[in-house]
């Protein structure tokens, strides 16, 4: 394993914090239910096996992911809890989902037909949840009509003994993170009618779901669903900026990145830095480049924009960040090798991921999960 080893660049992931925040959630919520960690794009960035197995450890009884691959990689590793793939699995996926137990997504009325001649008779019984779009507007089965057909083709597999299970119905929330409520009480009053009309059928579905980490933090206590979804604030990060102040626990930040002085040297008055010479000195300055750049997640969007820790003081990053590497404009000598914090803490001074996200005008979300491969995550 030499990944990493010659470019002093990695991120740090404090495993100790998906637990603290896995178990702020379980306390959160009824005995009743279960909890969902959602490691879906490699665990957020975060990683999505070594995530996986803390979340589990700490009373996660569910893994989400976005692909089958996803799931696969989380099989390989030899983890064999419940996955729900959500979203789009091309059929020829099937036979695969049987074989390794995980649970797939029909997310449109013609989806169980699709899948029909694709399910393998002798292998573990191909297990779905079925999505019902109550006003994401995404996936999933819209208005009573497609739902009551669903439930009859259902039964009629059933009644012909396709080994087939229907195992869940789930929604998804478009805006539980935000302060009016009032759309996702309606998508939850949607949902409720549709779950009527299961009910109605007689079909015992196990699983009923709705909430992400907005909605499992703002309503814990929703007597009809039995597992929760928490993605984003299992890795420590809010869904939003606006539930930062209300938000019921505290939450623990996994990631941090960082890296190391690659080059340091002293620029004259008026030196131009980087591509375009976006930035000129405006004094004799120390300047000091960093072995990162946006080939790495580290946005060219940041240039001249972002900030970095070094022993302890923030510094401006200057000039424009190229593939492999930026510069900072330092405010001393530092040398070679030393230490720099992109996202984390050094002493009192902190760039949270939200910091980043709202430099680049989007959400913490899409910050983790840009973090290149290439990058390691060292573990502790
Ligand atoms: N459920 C589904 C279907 C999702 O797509 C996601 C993520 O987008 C989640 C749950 C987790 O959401 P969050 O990260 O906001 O907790």
């Amino acid at each position: 394993q030499t990944r990493g080893l010659y470019r002093k660049t990695w991120a740090e992931i404090d495993l100790g914090a998906i637990a603290h925040n896995v178990s702020f959630y379980r306390e959160h919520i009824s005995q009743d239910k279960e909890l969902m960690a959602v490691v879906k794009a490699n665990g957020y960035g975060h990683g999505a096996v070594p995530v996986a197995k803390e979340a589990l450890a700490a009373g996660a009884t569910w893994l989400g992911v976005a692909l089958l691959e996803e799931a696969l990689e989380i099989r390989e590793a030899g983890i064999d809890a419940p996955i729900l793939q959500f979203g789009y699995c091309a059929e020829e996926g099937v036979p695969i989902a049987q074989k390794y137990r995980i649970t797939i997504s029909f997310n449109d009325v013609e989806a169980l037909q699709r899948a029909l001649p694709y399910i393998d008779q002798d292998a573990p019984e191909l297990l779905f949840h079925l999505k019902l779009d109550t006003g994401m507007g995404r996936m999933g089965l819209s208005g009573e009509g497609e739902l009551n057909r669903f439930i009859s083709d259902y039964q009629q597999a059933k009644n012909k003994k396709v080994n087939v299970k229907w195992q869940g119905v789930y929604t998804h929330f478009a805006t539980a993170d935000e302060h009016d409520l009032s759309y996702t009480n309606n998508q939850q009053k949607i949902f409720q009618d549709y779950l009527a009309l299961v009910k109605k059928a007689n079909i015992l579905v196990p699983y009923i779901h709705d909430a992400n980490s907005a909605a499992t933090a703002i309503f814990p206590e929703i007597v009809t669903t039995n597992l929760v979804r928490v993605g984003i604030s299992m890795y420590g990060l809010h869904p939003s900026m606006g539930m930062k102040e209300s938000f019921p626990f505290p939450l623990k930040p996994a990631l941090s990145l960082h890296t190391r002085l690659s080059h340091v040297k002293q620029a004259k008055e008026g030196a131009g830095i980087s591509y375009g010479v976006t930035y000129k000195t405006e004094q004799e300055s120390w300047i000091g480049t960093l072995p990162i750049g946006y080939a790495d997640g580290w946005s060219r969007g940041l240039s001249n924009q972002s900030y970095a820790l070094i022993q302890g003081r923030r510094v401006k990053q200057v000039g424009r960040i190229c593939m492999d590497q930026c510069m900072l404009l330092l405010d001393q000598y530092y040398p070679r090798d030393e230490k720099v914090t992109l996202i984390g803490r050094q002493g009192d001074q902190e760039i949270s991921i939200d910091e980043v996200a709202q430099l680049l005008g989007t959400i913490n979300y899409e910050i983790s999960c840009r973090l290149h491969p290439r990058v390691p995550r060292i573990y502790y």
